[in-house]
Order: structure tokens, then sequence, then C-alpha cells
């Protein structure tokens, strides 16, 4: 039987999640170069387990990585990068400038935090990379605008092989990948839309595509929303500042829990709109923390060479609060009425947003409302679930117990990503031969590949294991 790297066609070979959203890290190889799109760590995990697994590359003598693409500055998507370029040392790695000036901000601090936990003794996980070895790397990192075209041939090529980005709307910086080849048997192009949104938020503006694809990788976070597909961005925006004003109104504080890079973003130039609006009192503070303040000061940075709704907004000419570090202090700026823009957004234990609800859940003023994707199992998953469900009690952190469930728990759909229609609506405007199905649970992926089957027959849906290769 031949190898996967001597027979033709494209190989394509997720070493991270997908059938999840965990680590995104996908091999793919092209008459004879081998690219990794994205160098993701999964957000829950720690140390070695939150690493995609690389061992169908580096146990194969064939396979090789001369490229890797990173979409966009989302832990998910660069988080390994410092420990793939250990793997891969002649790997040249590409990017948007905005990704990098977020790499270079988002992986030291990212070294610093496996190593404090390390030292606290809240994690038993060494370290995967250190700062001095995320500084090395950095050199690597070649920056290219949109809509241009770069090569990206490998040492080992049959063929010439290129690639572009495309503006993806979903975050500052982030980029689709489309790689192609325009001569021998596999004159094709592959399409990786990595986290896309196709509609306007309130910073940024939506994506832009390739006007036909042949190989589609497609992101499906949002395939089992049903609801998104249902409400429109302006009318969830609207719900939002009503549900905020009437907490506020009844003495109660507001925690927002979001994405320290988008979503927190988004949400500032919302709460501005509905300050300026009088949709809510002005008055009321509104803090922030952590490194969203950074990433604030980088979408203010870059405002008239990115993308943007409205150059002028600045997001630190919202007015804002550092949210006090003690526990008491908090507890005072609940008690005293106010807005908390904190992350994660999944509410993950030993984060801000999960210490500030327990904080807030026992008391009926409050409101906890989510603005962007919260995947089943995390916390904040729980508690929406718990609250649909009308339940009395939940536990946000096993470690401190359970508690009564009696603040207003809301979700708001203001996600960063498609909904699941405007997904479909993408395949039909690509009109790709092969969707291969990515980023999703496996719920949402079922969804978008019958959906897919059943508006496009002629589309061939691919649904990939981790490890295992598709040829196409
Ligand atoms: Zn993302
Ligand atoms: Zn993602």
């Amino acid at each position: 039987m031949p190898s996967d790297n001597e027979a033709k066609g494209i190989v394509f070979l997720p070493l991270g999640a997908t059938h999840d959203i965990g680590a995104s890290c996908h091999y793919l190889e092209i008459e004879g170069t081998g690219i990794l799109l994205d160098a993701g760590m999964d957000p829950d995990l720690e140390g070695q387990d939150a690493l995609p697994d690389l061992s169908p590359v580096t146990g194969d003598p064939t396979r090789f990585v001369d490229h890797v693409i990173v979409s966009h500055a989302h832990h998910d998507h660069l988080g390994s990068l410092p420990y793939i370029l250990k793997q891969f040392p002649h790997a040249r790695v590409h990017m948007t400038p905005a990704t990098r000036r977020l790499a270079d901000f988002l992986l030291p601090a990212s070294a610093r935090l496996q190593r404090r936990r390390l030292l606290e003794g809240s994690s038993l996980s060494d370290p995967v990379f250190d700062e001095d070895e995320v500084e090395a790397v950095s050199y690597m990192y070649e920056q290219h605008e949109i809509e241009t075209v770069f090569d990206v041939t490998g040492v080992r090529a049959r063929a010439p092989l290129q690639a572009v980005l495309h503006y993806s709307g979903h975050i500052l910086g982030a980029a689709g990948v489309e790689v192609f080849c325009e001569e021998g048997p596999e004159a094709r192009n592959v399409f990786y839309t990595s986290d896309t949104n196709v509609q306007n938020q309130t910073i940024i503006p939506g994506g832009h595509y390739p006007e036909s694809v042949d190989i589609m990788i497609l992101e499906s976070t949002m395939g089992s929303n049903g609801f998104a597909e249902l409400v429109s961005r302006r009318s969830e925006e609207r719900r939002l500042g009503e549900s905020i004003a009437r907490v506020l109104e009844r003495g109660g504080s507001v925690l927002l829990p979001v994405f320290a890079l988008g979503r927190a973003q988004e949400i500032l130039a919302l709460l501005d709109r509905y300050r300026r609006r009088r949709v809510i009192d002005p008055d009321v503070p509104i803090y922030t923390a952590g490194s969203m303040r950074a990433v604030a000061d980088l979408y203010d940075q870059t405002r008239y060479t990115t993308p943007r709704l409205n150059e002028d907004f600045e997001v630190f000419g919202v007015e804002q609060r550092r949210l006090p570090r003690s526990q008491s202090a908090k507890r005072d700026a609940i008690r005293e009425k106010g807005i908390f823009v904190v992350a994660s957004g999944m509410m993950f234990e030993r984060t801000i947003s999960n210490e500030m609800a327990r904080m807030m859940v026992e008391n009926e003023k409050h409101g906890v409302f989510f603005v962007g994707f919260a995947r089943d199992d995390s916390p904040g998953g729980m508690l929406l679930h718990a609250a649909e469900r009308e339940e009395e009690r939940v536990t946000l952190d096993p470690v401190q117990g359970e508690q009564h469930l009696r603040c207003e728990v809301d979700r708001f759909m203001l996600s960063g990503h498609s909904n699941r229609r405007d997904l479909l609506k993408l395949v039909e405007q690509l009109k790709p031969e092969h969707v291969i199905l990515v980023h999703g649970e496996s719920k949402s992926i079922e969804w978008m590949a019958d959906n897919i089957r059943f508006f496009n027959p002629s589309v061939n849906v691919h649904i990939p294991s981790r490890g295992q290769p598709v040829r196409l």
C-alpha cells in the first residue's frame, strides 16, 4: 500500500480537535508541500493535554511541515505556536500584521500564566514553552496583508503553491486562508474559513471570501444553535440594552462574561452606544480587567490600518474602570451597581467571570448575560442550561460547591461566529466540490453535514476525526 505522501491528491489531516472547539491545527498536504493551518491550544486543558497531537506528522518520514499559517490570534488557533515551532524549526510562519501584534502580546502572557499556575500549585502541568522560547520564534513570523498572494512552495514540492489571506470578519486581524496550486494535476484551491463572520459586528465589518472554492474547510461553531438564525443582530442588541437597563433599574449589577480578545471590545463598543442613546444610565460604571485592556489598546492602534465600521471609534474612549483585585472590593463594586465586562467567556474555573458569577448568582437583583459562544460542558454552558430548565441550584466551580440560582440569566446572539444559515449560504456561494467540517461540537457538525447534503447534494461532505487523513 502506498503511503499517504506517495499517493496523489490533497491530504487533510486534523491534529487537534474536530468534534469539539479545542486546539485547531490541521495538516494539509498538496503536491509534496506540507502546511499547518493554525497552531491552537485547547483552552480548557493544560500542559501536553492541551496541545495538538503532532505524531501523525512527526511519526511519518514522508510528512513534513514547510509552513504554518495562523488564521487569527485566539488561543484555540494560536496558543501552541511556540511549541510547534520547536518541533518544526525550519517551518516558515505566516499571519496578518494585526495577528502578529496580538501574538507578540498574547504568547508571552500565556508563557507567564503557565509558569505562575505551576508555581502557585494550581496546575500540575509543566509549561509547554517559556518566554525566551516565545521571543526566539517570534523573529520567524512573516506578515502578509489581506488579499496579497505569497509563496508557500515546500522544499520537496512537485508544483509551486501559493496562499492568500482573506479578511474573515471574526476579530481583529482574523483571516480565512486560501491555498492554491495553478499547475499540475492538483490545480485546485483549498479555502480554510477558520472562525468567520459574514455579518457586520459593532467594530468589525463582515468577512470577504474567494469567488469559488474547490475544497472548503468550514467552521461549524453555531451549527446546533437554532435560535441565532431566527434573530437579527440588531434585535439582539436592542434586547441586551433593555435587559441591562432593567437590571440596573432594580438596583442590580450586570455580569457580561466575554472572551478577552474580540467579544470584550465589541461589547464595550455596544455599551458605549447604549450610554450615548441613554438606553442605560451613563453614570453606572463599566469595569474591565486583565488582558482585554491591552487588547483594546491594539484595537485602537490598528483602527486606520485594519477594516472598521467606524475608524474613529476607540475602545479606550469608552469610559471604564479597572476591576479591583480583592474579593471585598469586588463585592462592594457589585453592591454599588456596575456593569462587569470580564473574561472568560465560558466562565472557566479560576477566571474572573467565574469568581464574579459566584458572587452574584444567589441574588435575584443581578443579571448574568452571555454574549458569545459557551460550550455545553463549560461552567457558562451549565449555568445557561440550569437557568433554562429553571433549576434551583448550580455548580460553577466544583471546589466551591453548589449554590442557589436566583439571578437573571440570559444569552444574546452577538457571537463573532456566523450563524448556521449564513454558513450554509456561504457553501452555496463558494460552490465547493468538497466540504470538510471542523470546529464544532458533534451535534453542530452533524446539523451542518445534514443540511449541506440536503441543499447541495453534489457536494461531498467530510466529517474528519483527529489523526485520520482525508484524501481528496
Ligand atoms: Zn476565534
Ligand atoms: Zn476558534
